[in-house]
């Protein structure tokens, strides 16, 4: 069986990775190539936009998804960022930042309805993220570079997973890294973690090496959302998705 992940729930990505599409191709041919896709206000708006800004799910938005979810038997796994980074470089815990929205998806867990996973305590390069005037920010959006010193790779996990054990009154159990990019420092502080299992698209950036303890699994098997497909779509997109999924994999 497949299983649903929804992404970047309390991250502040959604605000500041703004970067410009370029390239407009069609069946992979490129018709159209705008290179100043990342000027200014451009790269926020149709057709450049490549990812933000949209806006956080409500509460009541929630409500009706999960609803749909659990009409359909499917218990997503739903990874949440513990903090929003503002744009003065503030760290606002998720409950504290979106409180209803928080209790919602506590409730879910409560009743079994959801699994919460741990994206990162930032999802960002912290002071690198907002958006640039001419420039992609795409890079600052990912947490866990390799490059980064292995006391900020503990950081952000050990304070990420305290935001939300504390408030969740549960073990999180799942990793799954921004942007898919980990490394032996986040293994290394992950250990000291109730982490049990890493999911993402590939593994650590710079070894091959095993991990004890920890499990890796790729993703491949995944419906992979981020919580933008819910929040700029509508309860008819998801609805239509799982039922084109169920007569993709009917037995
Ligand atoms: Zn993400």
């Amino acid at each position: 069986m497949k299983q649903w992940r929804i992404d970047d729930i309390g991250a502040s990505t959604k605000y500041y990775n703004q970067w410009g599409r370029q390239k407009f191709s069609w069946r992979g041919i490129t018709y159209f190539y705008f290179p100043w896709a990342n000027y200014g206000f451009l790269k926020r708006v149709w057709p450049f936009r490549g990812w933000a800004k949209y806006e956080e799910l409500t509460a009541e938005e929630w409500q009706k998804y999960l609803e749909i979810f659990y009409n359909n038997q499917i218990k997503p796994i739903v990874a949440v960022t513990a903090t929003w980074v503002d744009e003065k470089s503030n760290l606002i815990p998720f409950p504290e930042k979106f409180p209803a929205e928080a209790a919602t998806l506590k409730q879910a867990a409560d009743e079994g309805r959801i699994t919460v996973a741990n994206h990162g305590l930032t999802h960002c390069l912290v002071g690198r993220h907002l958006p640039h005037f001419r420039y992609s920010n795409r890079k600052a959006h990912r947490e866990f570079w390799p490059d980064l010193p292995s006391e900020l790779h503990r950081e952000h996990i050990l304070e990420s997973q305290k935001i939300l054990e504390d408030y969740f009154a549960r073990k999180i159990e799942i990793f799954v890294p921004s942007g898919n990019v980990w490394s032996i420092k986040t293994y290394e502080a992950l250990k000291e973690t109730n982490i049990k299992k890493v999911i993402a698209a590939r593994y650590m950036l710079e070894t091959n090496k095993a991990m004890e303890g920890i499990e890796f699994i790729q993703d491949d098997n995944f419906v992979r959302l981020h919580d933008r497909d819910l929040k700029l779509h509508n309860i008819k997109w998801l609805t239509k998705k799982i039922s084109l999924y169920e007569k993709n994999n009917k037995r």
